[in-house]
């Protein structure tokens, strides 16, 4: 029998009528035997995560008033407990709802009670289900110095999953050795999703939200774009990179070593055929000689003038070191005959701006430096370029019709993207030229 890995988000989850879509969903296919929920997320807009107000709670455990703890405390428990009789359950958390209170007033850690949210959801959704409850405590480790333990997770998750038919797995967090709790970062449920797809070795692993997959452009700069049917995980990496969010960066690595497809599904339209994202899509011929476009603000670029530049050996290298002095992660190093530019986050750069371009000047003498902020980079990304010639000549002219004056260009070898650096004023009018040029 096909098994299926679901993750569910936290709007998914966020009160009972989306529990009742999120059973529906499962109780229409055999094969999805093993669920992953998230904490219950905002129902509307304005309204608060339980993860958020976990955080707040600890915050409040370290320096706030017994009363405004307490009235916190109260919020989570509300939701929880409206969720359990909204739903006509006949399920009492009241006592799990007592010991995570005393637990976290008793300084079980900021990790403990932000991973409650999970755990409490987790509970209700296995007995809503009827499906065993595996607390990833038990299941999902993490080694002495905070980083996830992968193998020995695999190991003990998948001979755990293998005594259960069906079963829930709270989302973002696991255990350290010395049996602290422990959250991956925000977000971190797809995270959970994964991993526990690889130990069943699942046909896919479905990870519901509350879009319809990945859309080719960002919706609030591109009106009613179209949506990505299939992605590969190197598209989404550079994609995930350059600022689109569904799924967390980190949730690709599990998956994708075990060759297992993810499929992202909107728990509101389940009907949606979604994006798939796989290993690779020989079989799978994009629609569309771009698959994306994406985009950040935010950055800096550090030009760098010098007279035979060209033909001093360990040029670049001297001033990569004076970068990395600085623990400064680079994003660009676009070069030319008597000029290079480095590219880096604005933010980084502006911890010890005068001090690196004092080293700078101290140590490779240059001629002329300066810095330009403002800057934006946005990723054209698409397999479909490696076989269509002038894309990015495409990619330029559109640009520079909509008037817009390009800073940088670097296409990635792999000719799987085509990165431009624009001002920032431009950044809406840029991505929508390239979408038109491509999509229409
Ligand atoms: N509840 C956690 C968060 O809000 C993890 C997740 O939803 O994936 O970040």
């Amino acid at each position: 029998m096909s098994i299926k890995v679901v993750k569910f988000g936290g709007s998914s989850l966020a009160d009972a009528e989306q529990f009742r879509k999120v059973a529906n969903i499962i109780k229409a296919d055999d094969a999805r035997r093993y669920v992953v929920p998230s904490a219950p997320g905002k129902r509307f807009s304005g309204d608060i995560k339980v993860t958020d107000m976990f955080y707040a709670c600890y915050d409040l455990s370290k320096g706030g008033s017994a009363e405004d703890f307490d009235a916190q405390y109260k919020m989570i428990e509300d939701r929880y407990n409206g969720i359990i009789s909204d739903l006509g359950m006949d399920f009492d958390i009241s006592g799990e709802l007592k010991y995570v209170k005393r637990a976290i007033l008793c300084h079980a850690g900021r990790d403990f009670a932000a991973s409650r949210g999970e755990y409490l959801n987790g509970l209700i959704l296995a007995k809503y289900l009827g499906y065993d409850f595996i607390d990833a405590e038990n299941v999902i480790l993490f080694t002495e110095d905070g980083k996830f333990d992968s193998e020995r997770t695999q190991e003990v998750l998948s001979a755990e999953l293998a005594r259960h038919e069906r079963a829930v797995i709270p989302g973002f967090y696991g255990i350290m050795p010395n049996g602290t709790v422990k959250t991956f970062s925000r977000g971190g449920s797809d995270i959970t999703g994964s991993i526990v797809a690889r130990a069943v070795n699942a046909d896919l692993y479905e990870n519901w939200t509350d879009v319809s997959g990945f859309l080719m452009a960002d919706p609030r700069i591109v009106k009613d774009p179209l949506a990505i049917k299939t992605i590969t995980y190197r598209e989404l990496r550079e994609l995930s990179y350059m600022g689109a969010t569904v799924l967390h960066e980190d949730a690709i690595f599990p998956v994708r070593n075990a060759g297992i497809p993810i499929n992202i599904k909107n728990t509101n339209k389940p009907d949606d055929e979604g994006t798939m994202i796989v290993a690779s899509a020989a079989d799978y011929d994009s629609e569309h000689i771009i698959t994306g476009i994406a985009g950040i603000k935010g950055f800096s670029s550090i030009i760098i003038e010098h007279d035979m530049m060209n033909a001093q050996v360990g040029f670049v290298r001297r001033v990569l070191e004076v970068v990395e002095d600085y623990d400064i992660s680079l994003e660009h190093i676009p070069s030319g005959i008597d000029t290079m530019s480095v590219i880096c986050s604005t933010e980084q750069l502006d911890s010890c701006r005068e001090k690196l371009l004092a080293a700078i000047n101290r140590n490779i003498k240059p001629d002329s430096l300066n810095v330009e902020d403002n800057l934006a980079l946005i990723a054209v990304v698409g397999r479909g370029m490696v076989k269509a010639r002038g894309t990015a000549a495409r990619v330029f002219s559109s640009v520079s019709d909509a008037g817009v004056n390009i800073k940088m260009i670097d296409q990635g070898s792999s000719e799987l993207n085509i990165i431009i650096g624009i001002e920032e004023h431009d950044f809406n009018t840029a991505i929508e030229a390239i979408y038109r040029e491509f999509v229409k």
